[in-house]
């Protein structure tokens, strides 16, 4: 049925970069098989997941939604594709995303952008963008993508379903395409809380192999969320950020809203204060491009991905020739200003001036969510500033589209768990989400109130 759908809508959302038809069938018939002789089944058996584009997969290709990895077929699985094969989970395809996943809209795609399925006009928002649209187009229930500054919340803000970025190191990056190696997390997207706990539940975990991976045991996510009772938990709300300049009418009215539901649920709402909030967006912008610089720097045409056939030029001689082309070529443009800004910030002279001063200010931003944890259980907001905007809208304007995700880098600087749950419809018709922030290793708290909340 997935196939289906996604042959039907695809066509015209553009969510999917890679369909895998027939493993996929060839699964689905092994779970079918071993169910019909009553044998022992994961807990995924039969269900269609789709990959976002940068997590390796063997079996299918894993680009990035760059020029540069085209035709990449990775040597190996990454950990969460081999705990999806053993819970017996249905792979059947790869997302489209922005390119190595810098981006807030899924426009900067090699492969052209994905549409909002809610309407074709809009974006779905970014980078996972594909893997929101999916599950929005009922493609299939549920999706992996990855958040470095946003990029799980905010598409799923946009089209209207849940999605989770976990505690830092609580998912194996193993075998994640890095972008901010410091940021980046892999987390579950679907429609409702139930089911990103079951996903989570299933990706979670430590990797001997990602020495940045939590050994700590993985909660019953899926049982955590039984219980609907919020009494004396307390929600705090950052009153400033729904003051914020470029927040629009109909998301603060949502979390107002929201707000109102977690009362009703027994909740107390507290006003907490996060004074540095205002650096985020700087000090992302500072960091996750440092980290992307250096990690692009293995892709120079000589040991994988695209190899130039351009000319030598003789004042570079082949190799940096090589090396100058094969990044030309391979690279678009959002990706080339990261480079170069990293590369910038990174340089003798500029180090401590820029990197390290936003190091310090990272520290500063987790101080303050730790104050703020002392007084709440929980933290209420907006996921993104808008509802979907227009295609093409930003695109030309860097500095506009970074203030996308105005709302969602702090859980990032921080390293602590966020979700973004759906919270209503604009007066257009488009989907609002609205965050829930908690202490790391969390994830259960979030999911408890995300499920009571829906
Ligand atoms: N929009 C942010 C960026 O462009 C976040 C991307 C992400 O989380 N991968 O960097």
């Amino acid at each position: 049925r997935s196939l289906d759908a996604i042959a039907q809508t695809d066509p015209k959302i553009n969510a999917v970069t890679h369909v895998a038809a027939e493993a996929a069938l060839a699964t689905a018939d092994d779970v079918d098989r071993r169910r019909a002789a009553g044998q022992p089944l994961g807990a995924l058996a039969g269900v269609p997941i789709a990959i976002k584009d940068l997590i390796c997969t063997t079996d299918m290709p894993t680009t990035c939604a760059s020029r540069m990895l085209r035709d990449f077929v990775p040597p190996y699985d990454a950990t969460v594709i081999r705990k999806l094969r053993d819970a017996d989970a249905v792979l059947i395809g790869k997302t489209n995303m922005d390119e190595f996943a810098m981006g807030a809209s899924n426009e900067t795609s090699a492969y052209g952008p994905t549409r909002n399925p809610w309407n074709h006009d809009r974006i779905p928002g970014g980078s996972s963008g594909g893997s929101a649209a999916t599950v929005a187009a009922g493609q299939v229930p549920a999706s992996l993508g990855s958040d470095t500054g946003g990029s799980i919340r905010q598409p799923a803000s946009h089209c209207g379903i849940t999605g989770l970025k976990p505690t830092y190191g609580r998912v194996s990056r193993y075998g994640l395409v890095a972008f901010a190696s410091s940021l980046d997390q892999i987390g579950p997207m679907a429609w409702s809380a139930e089911d990103v706990a079951l996903l989570l539940e299933t990706i979670a975990g430590y990797e001997p192999r990602d020495s940045t991976s939590l050994d700590t045991p993985v909660p019953e996510y899926s049982k955590a969320i039984q219980s609907a009772d919020l009494r004396g938990i307390k929600i705090g709300v950052l009153r400033d950020g729904l003051e914020q300049d470029g927040l629009d009418e109909s998301v603060r009215k949502s979390v107002t809203e929201a707000m109102q539901v977690f009362i009703d649920l027994g909740a107390e709402i507290v006003d907490v204060q996060l004074p540095h909030s205002q650096y985020w967006v700087p000090t992302y912008y500072v960091i996750a491009p440092c980290e992307a610089s250096s990690n692009l720097s293995r892709y120079d045409g000589a040991h994988y991905g695209h190899r130039s056939d351009a000319d030598i030029d003789p004042a570079d001689g082949p190799l940096l020739s090589m090396y100058r082309h094969s990044r030309q070529e391979g690279f678009g443009s959002e990706v080339k200003r990261r480079i170069m800004i990293g590369t910038y910030a990174l340089s003798t002279g500029y180090y401590d001036a820029y990197y390290n001063k936003a190091l310090k200010v990272r520290r500063l931003i987790r101080g303050d969510y730790d104050a703020a944890f002392q007084q709440a259980d929980l933290l209420l907001g907006p996921t993104a500033p808008t509802s979907a905007f227009a295609l093409g809208d930003k695109l030309d304007d860097p500095i506009q589209m970074y203030l996308c995700d105005l709302y969602t880098v702090g859980a990032n600087l921080a390293g602590i768990p966020a979700i973004s749950i759906p919270a209503g419809l604009d007066d257009s018709g488009l989907p609002i989400g609205v965050q829930l922030q908690a202490p790391a290793l969390e994830e259960s708290r979030l999911l408890f109130a995300a499920a009571a909340f829906q």
